[in-house]
């Protein structure tokens, strides 16, 4: 089972290099980096250097034995869709994740997003989130719970918005994307039970691609507790083929 969720230092939030990754394990990693355009947290388009970044890949892999693949985690952001398509329309990456990150204003781990009323911040994520799968190709659709990481959701008072999540995670699978299970969601912001739901409502839609990520940005989280998540994959019946 790979890690199809990690960033190195062509993150703007990471400092982490390849080689930290290849020399605690012994398989193949694929990095997804950031690219965040109009970033409020960073006031900036936050774009990962592709020569820089396919350089240092190629070199590292005639020394790993062509163990790393080449990823990214495109943030969507409905203003600048223009602009994310021309970026990527030239690029080659093994591995893409579709995320929403920010509204402009915020992004959503922001301190101040903390206080802001719970139920509107969730509204106005998902329906951002709902909009944005289909808008650009991707594999995955990453940490469905990204909008409320910072708020403790019970599982009763997600379930008011089943029928939105019901469409969100329908227009994922026509979209082919893999339903990702985000470590770093489940647990450092502790909404393992939002995904025990969400996996539930993804199988019973038939969903059948899954995607594991610890959304590392350093060393200490790579791969974070993938034996507790192989767990819940064999608890709920799903196959090795299932996950890509
Ligand atoms: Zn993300
Ligand atoms: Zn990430």
């Amino acid at each position: 089972m790979r890690d199809n969720h990690l960033h190195t230092h062509f993150s703007y939030d990471s400092d982490a290099s390849f080689e930290d990754y290849l020399k605690d394990y012994s398989g193949e990693i694929v990095t997804t980096e950031h690219y965040d355009l109009s970033n409020p947290y960073t006031k900036q388009d936050d774009v990962p250097d592709y020569e820089a970044y396919s350089k240092e890949i190629a070199e590292l892999n005639r020394k790993y034995d062509n163990r790393i693949k080449r990823g990214i985690e495109i943030g969507y952001y409905q203003p600048r869709e223009a602009d994310i398509l021309s970026f990527l329309a030239d690029k080659d990456y093994d591995l893409k994740l579709l995320s929403v990150h920010h509204n402009g204003v915020n992004d959503y781990l922001d301190d101040e997003v903390a206080d802001m009323d719970k139920e509107a911040v969730i509204q106005e994520y998902l329906d951002k989130l709902e909009y944005a799968i289909g808008r650009v190709e991707a594999d995955v659709l990453a940490h469905f719970d990204y909008g409320f990481r910072l708020f403790d959701v019970t599982v009763d008072e997600l379930k008011t918005y089943e029928p939105q999540l019901i469409r969100i995670f329908q227009k994922m699978i026509d979209h082919n994307l893999a339903f990702e299970l985000n470590s770093k969601s489940m647990y450092l912001y502790g909404h393992e039970h939002l995904y025990r739901y969400a996996l539930g409502l993804v199988q019973s839609l038939g969903c059948h691609k899954y995607s594991i990520g610890s959304d590392g940005h350093k060393l200490e989280h790579f791969r974070l507790k993938f034996d507790r998540i192989q767990e819940i994959l064999e608890e709920n019946g799903i196959g090795e083929e299932e996950i890509i």
